[in-house]
């Protein structure tokens, strides 16, 4: 391989190029919880494997949302392979009960796990696209015995006998637009990201400033609430409901405790003023003046109005960028972009993450054999993802890999709807460390009011 200036060079590594696709490894693409998760399963089966992560640390993109607490304690956040190589190399498990930040999860578990693989991991690979070695996506004869062409962004290419698309969604953001499409204008002004660390290292770019948060999730809820806490920041948050019971949630009697007590606070907010609401607002466009960035919302009706500001968050939700293997022949869902026999067992209109029944191979598989999209990749636009999901699923691909195919149907999950989105755990960590979703350091300085726990409603994370 040569070349420094971009994807120019294109050669196989040496020695994959003349190797049977039984002989290859399995590609991992991403070295987040579930792709970390894979490794640990297909080390146990004994299966060949390279996972490529283009970040530089072993999960990149938790990184990016490291100052955000998780509701789920650590006892669900923790894949059983990867819990026994871990304690078989003399690792200590965190305690079971704590919801831990996106960082101690990297510290405690993740960075620990991906050290164990060694050079299995290659950091800094990113894929840009996938194929079978010869085949485009028409060929058909002979096709399910090539390899897999996997092309990195520096034009390295490797093969594999199978790949494991564990690459999230987290770095392919919804966009502002309300239909869908991107306002108009919004890729020529600045549009932060979810989940900015407004109480921390991005503190300097929200206090004193104009703020515009878009979106109705519980993403938009923790950068409001932590926004309140800043002197001189006038918040507007913009949702495109007629009103925010959505994201209010059921107060007390919501389902999940620190989704109620976030919409309870939310509420508060809103009704004294502090967060400015604006209902109906369908961003159509943004563009630059000079007392600022004025959105635009248009309704269906045509009807107008707008708002100035120094700052927009945009937390409208992510989707999949299935653009990597558009040479496969994938089989998506067409509301979820999942496969379609996932995409009932989702739906977040019947779903909250506690409520979504185990699944593995038979769901995840595509009229591509030997591709299994996994993790939060394979949920699509559903917000319903959790980690506990993701390592069951590729407990099943790996083992169907490794040819047993009892243990790849045995899919099992225990997943009480009680238990792993919060309830009394949070409630208990709340008093200790601040809000179970994201924000910590003493903003809970009142008690929270207690949640009665019943059937869920909606997403946990979007
Ligand atoms: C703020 C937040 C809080 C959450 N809280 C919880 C919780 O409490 N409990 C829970 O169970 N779940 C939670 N989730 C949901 C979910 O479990 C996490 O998003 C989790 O990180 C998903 O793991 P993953 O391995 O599927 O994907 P990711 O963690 O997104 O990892 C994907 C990896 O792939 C890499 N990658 C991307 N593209 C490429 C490419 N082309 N080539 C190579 N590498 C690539 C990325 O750099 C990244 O490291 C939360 C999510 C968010 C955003």
């Amino acid at each position: 391989m040569s070349g420094c200036c971009g994807p120019t060079a294109v050669e196989l590594e040496p020695s994959r190029q003349a190797a049977q696709p039984g002989d290859l490894p399995t590609v991992v693409i991403g070295a987040g919880p579930v792709g970390l998760a894979a490794a640990a399963h297909l080390t146990e089966r004994g299966l060949d494997f390279v996972v490529l992560e283009a970040g530089e640390q072993a999960g990149a993109s938790v990184s990016q949302w490291g100052h955000v607490r998780v509701f789920s304690p650590y006892r669900y956040n923790i894949d059983a392979a990867a819990r026994r190589l871990l304690e078989a190399d003399g690792w200590s498990a965190p305690d079971p009960d704590w919801l831990p930040t996106g960082a101690e999860l990297i510290d405690d578990y993740l960075a620990p796990l991906a050290k164990l693989f060694g050079d299995k991991v290659r950091l800094g690979a990113k894929v840009s696209v996938i194929s079978r070695l010869g085949y485009d996506r028409v060929r058909t004869a002979g096709r399910d015995d090539a390899p897999f062409l996997i092309r990195l962004a520096d034009g390295t290419e490797l093969t594999a006998r199978a790949i494991i698309d564990a690459s999230g969604t987290y770095t392919s953001p919804n966009v502002l637009g309300a239909s869908g499409l991107p306002a108009h204008g919004e890729h020529e002004v600045v549009v932060d990201h979810a989940l900015p660390d407004v109480l921390g290292a991005d503190r300097d770019r929200y206090e004193g400033k104009r703020v515009l948060v878009v979106g109705a999730g519980h993403s938009a809820a923790t950068t409001l609430l932590a926004l309140t806490e800043l002197d001189d920041t006038p918040i507007t948050w913009a949702i495109r409901a007629g009103d925010a019971a959505r994201t209010y949630g059921g107060g007390e009697a919501d389902a999940l405790p620190a989704r109620g007590a976030l919409g309870t606070r939310l509420r508060a907010h809103v009704a004294s003023g502090r967060i400015q609401l604006l209902t109906g607002f369908f961003t159509h466009r943004v563009h630059a003046t000079g007392q600022g960035v004025e959105v635009v919302s248009r309704d269906p009706s045509g009807r107008e109005q707008s708002v100035t500001v120094d700052r927009i968050v945009s937390a409208t939700g992510y989707r999949p960028d299935h653009s990597i293997a558009s040479e496969l022949r994938l089989d998506l869902d067409p509301v979820l972009g999942s496969t379609r026999a996932l995409a009932p067992l989702i739906d977040p209109n019947q779903h909250s993450c506690g409520t979504v029944p185990a699944h593995g191979v038979d769901e995840l598989a595509h009229p591509e054999p030997g591709y299994y999209a996994v993790g939060v990749k394979s949920y699509g636009r559903a917000p319903t993802f959790l980690m506990a999901t993701g390592y069951e699923q590729v407990r099943s691909v790996v083992a169907a890999l490794a040819g047993d195919w009892e243990a790849a149907r045995d899919v099992q999950l225990d997943l009480p709807e009680t238990g792993v989105c919060s309830s009394n755990l949070a409630e208990a960590q709340e008093q200790r460390v601040g809000l179970a979703t994201g924000i910590s350091g003493g903003l809970l300085s009142a008690p929270l009011p207690l949640a009665t726990v019943s059937a869920g409603d909606g997403g946990c994370c979007g």
